[in-house]
């Protein structure tokens, strides 16, 4: 394992930071596979299976299995894992701004097309480095305006030069589930079903512009607006999420760190006997067929429903309690499907979303993430 840090802008003078990024496997060598865990700084369940892909990591590069070149970023948000406020961690949100840390990564695509545009050939190896290349440049010449962009820079620089890119993630309490790009259903597909995922959400803009997607997006969409160029989908990208916020203990992230080892295996980055793949307990589903479940009421919530339970449209998920009268709502699943993650919180305002059930028809459009 190679260590090294890459500076970042400090928050002030004196607060430098900086990220550390572990290099596996031979430089510059394919497939390169990218991991970080913790872009949600307050999401630990990646960060202990982050722990764990390391260790596993050393072991097959001493044997010299690693084939390709595996990047892993076990920290990848310095800024919001120093954030506290009254002894809560805030990890989602920039306290500077309140601007969601998986959220504003810069739109390439366009001027990438001006700079390869009368460049590509009939050769679909040169067309890929072509556009790496030019999403190089254009990166390069993004200018952050404050020091959570410098990050945001940074970790997409190291991301969008992979094969694979593998963002991991966490929700408030949750079964797995996994979010890509719709053309990369099939890529992920044996990660799905190796991770014994619950829901597996499909988009092919999900908005506001998430790292995945700032990842995966140019590939689709350049193949989209050059479509008599070859241009292969060179970077696959998805976010997992290990469950609930407080799900970390050393068991599950060996499992789940065995997981990414098999995926990796089936896909050449590591040598050795390709996973026999377990039966998937879901299939693809659009995100736009994910529905939230709002509060009906304010008051105290008693979910009635477990996370990855099956609901049908109308199944009562929780109930509201009015504190001062006793009256009750219930909550309603909007639609049949399996409720793959539910808030933490315990009191709820009118409107608010409580849990999410994975559906599968499509009917929501607009922005499909919620804050
Ligand atoms: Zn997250």
């Amino acid at each position: 394992m190679r260590t090294e840090q890459i500076a970042l802008s400090p928050l002030a003078p004196g607060a430098d930071l900086s990220l550390t990024v572990q290099r596996f496997g031979t430089a510059g060598a394919r497939p390169r596979i990218y991991v970080q865990a913790s872009l949600h700084a307050d999401e630990i369940p990646g960060m202990i299976a982050a722990h764990h892909l390391r260790e596993r990591l050393t072991v097959l590069e001493a044997e010299g299995r690693i084939r390709g070149e595996i990047v892993l970023v076990p920290s990848a948000n310095p800024i919001g894992l120093s954030q506290r406020v009254s002894g809560s961690h805030i990890g989602r949100f920039n306290l500077a701004d309140g601007i969601n840390f998986n959220r504003g990564y810069p739109h390439l695509v366009p001027k990438v097309a001006e700079r390869v545009e009368g460049r590509l050939t009939d050769d679909g190896e040169a067309n890929v480095r072509l556009i790496r290349e030019a999403l190089r440049a254009e990166l390069e010449a993004w200018e952050p305006s404050n020091p959570a962009e410098v990050m945001k820079k940074a970790l997409l620089g190291l991301a969008q030069e992979a094969d694979i890119v593998l963002d991991l993630h966490c929700d408030a309490e949750a079964v797995v589930h996994l979010y890509t790009h719709t053309r990369s259903a099939e890529e992920f597909a044996p990660l799905a079903a190796l991770m014994g995922a619950h829901a597996y959400l499909l988009a092919d803009v999900s908005g506001d512009e998430p790292f995945d997607e700032a990842c995966s997006r140019p590939w689709a969409e350049l193949a989209d607006r050059f479509p008599d160029r070859p241009i292969p989908f060179s970077c696959h990208a998805t976010t997992l999420e290990f469950r609930g916020e407080r799900d970390v203990d050393h068991e599950t992230a060996r499992a789940d760190a065995a997981a990414i080892v098999a995926y990796l295996t089936l896909r050449g980055a590591i040598e050795g006997t390709a996973p026999t793949l377990p039966e998937p307990l879901c299939r693809a589903t659009p995100l736009a067929a994910s529905e939230p479940v709002p509060a009906p009421g304010y008051g105290i919530l008693v979910f009635k429903a477990q996370v990855g339970d099956r609901v049908k449209a109308g199944d009562a998920i929780a109930d509201v309690i009015d504190p001062l009268t006793g009256a009750t709502v219930q909550a309603k699943a909007p639609c049949d499907g399996v409720m793959f993650a539910r808030v933490a919180l315990r009191f709820v305002t009118r409107g608010m979303r409580i849990a999410k059930v994975a559906g599968t028809t499509a009917q929501r459009t607009g922005k499909l993430l919620g804050a």
